[in-house]
């Protein structure tokens, strides 16, 4: 009797160990086949780890059609699938399974209890090596070997050049911020040449220029500015910024960068207007002001009345000599104006604009120049800002592309 033949299950390159690829690797693990994971640093998830250090926001809790309005308009039918084959409570359910409770802040922003990625990443680790993953590390993928058509994919190891021939591949390579982590869009040159359009890199969740004062930068620099609402071309948002030495930066900021930095790039400068009191109108404002200031000065008046911390009052005298008049002091509170004057580049956003650009994918996330090629991640071309919505796309077009893989195989 002979033995039946055994089968031996399709093998699946994945390159880039950060949310995207580990993710994909996961599911297509999870799928049975056969998975290997090739990351250029000497360890896995740089990036994510480094999201980690400001408490790791996972997520959004807000409900799904705000939460898909916040990805660029171009990118975000195709966000929509990618959120509808990984929600948000998918995510959260996902790293609680991995033993990380996960709580939902005052923001709406969901976080692990630990405020960490290290924890999440080791149990996520053990669980891939449980399936059988192969993670190499310092294993950096150079591109095809010869030309793409063949399918040879080339790396540049400790070992010296390595070459695989997959059945198929994930390519999850990262954006091109904080290139020190590892992804630093070296790709770029391969994958046109193989016929792949990829839309310009640009800073995303990005600071801006501001030619503070000497006083202001001097003192200030490092410190929030809390509760203000940030207005820009007929945009508002409510959150924090924050002053750096260079100009100005946050949350509050970052969810206006993609604006900001396109009337930066058009009129070499823009205006950014903060309103200081957000929750009271100008003219209860004024009503406050009209209060004598008996022999207090300007600053604790301001700071005893409204609320004013010494910061804020710094940016409302950035502006020129403090108005006496209660209308137009209420006016400069209710709408100081900065000049921004340019764009903090890639190397300090924390994500990036551009990328494979979504026309050159199908709904697989296949590359219709490279059949049998997946692409998932930021090295995508969409953009969103902080809050959660950067790991929940990453994420969810990993587990996109994992999918595309297993049903591309099948059909073969
Ligand atoms: C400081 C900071 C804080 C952040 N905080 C948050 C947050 O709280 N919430 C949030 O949603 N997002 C946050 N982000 C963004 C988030 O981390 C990224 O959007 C996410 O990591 C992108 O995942 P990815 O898998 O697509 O790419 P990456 O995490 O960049 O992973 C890509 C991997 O590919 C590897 N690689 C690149 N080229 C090659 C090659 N040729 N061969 C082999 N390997 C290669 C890289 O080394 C890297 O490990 C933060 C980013 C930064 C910088």
């Amino acid at each position: 009797m002979t033995d039946a033949p055994s089968f031996t299950p399709p093998i699946v390159a994945v390159i880039g160990a950060g949310p995207a690829g580990l993710m994909a690797a996961e599911r297509l693990a999870q799928a049975g086949l056969r998975v290997v994971v090739h990351e250029r640093m000497p360890s896995v998830a740089r990036k994510f780890l480094m999201a980690g250090r400001g408490g790791l926001n996972l997520t959004h809790s807000e409900p799904s059609a705000s939460f898909l309005d916040r990805y660029d308009a171009p990118a975000r039918a195709r966000i929509g699938g990618w959120l509808a084959a990984f929600s948000p409570a998918d995510l959260t359910a996902w790293a609680e399974g991995l033993g990380q409770e996960t709580f939902v802040g005052s923001s709406g922003r969901v976080f692990p209890r630990a405020m960490k990625a290290s924890p999440l990443l080791r149990a996520w680790l053990a669980r891939l090596e449980g399936l059988g993953v192969e993670v190499r590390v310092r294993s950096h993928w150079t591109g095809w070997e010869a030309n793409s058509e063949n399918g040879v994919l080339s790396f540049d190891t400790p070992e010296g050049e390595r070459l695989e021939r997959p059945d198929a591949v994930v390519l999850a390579l990262g954006g091109a911020s904080w290139a020190r982590l590892g992804s630093d869009a070296a790709w770029v040159p391969g994958l046109e040449e193989a016929g792949v359009t990829v839309a310009p890199f640009q800073p995303s969740n990005v600071g801006f220029d501001v030619a503070w004062s000497p006083l202001l930068r001097e003192r200030f620099a490092g410190q929030p500015v809390k509760g203000v609402a940030l207005s820009h071309a007929g945009r508002t948002v409510r959150g924090e910024a924050m002053i750096a030495a260079y100009g100005i930066e946050g949350g509050g900021v970052y969810a206006l960068s993609a604006g900001l930095r396109e009337a930066i790039e058009r009129d070499g400068k823009t205006e950014l207007t903060l309103d200081l009191r957000p929750d009271i109108s100008r003219q209860a404002l004024t009503q406050k002001l009209l209060r004598p200031r008996g022999k207090d000065s300007l600053s604790n008046w301001l700071r005893k009345i409204v609320h004013l911390d010494p910061v804020a009052i710094a940016l409302l005298r950035e502006a020129g000599p403090l108005p006496s008049e209660p209308g137009p002091l209420a006016a400069r509170i209710k709408g100081v104006s900065l000049t921004l004057t340019g764009t903090q580049g890639l190397s300090r956003a924390i994500s990036s604009a551009g990328g494979v650009m979504l026309e050159g994918v199908d709904d697989r996330l296949m590359l219709k120049a490279r059949p049998g090629v997946f692409v998932a991640g930021e090295m995508l071309d969409w953009e969103a800002p902080t809050g959660g919505y950067l790991l929940q796309a990453s994420f969810a077009s990993g587990v996109v592309a994992a999918k595309g893989v297993t049903d591309w195989l099948k059909s073969r």
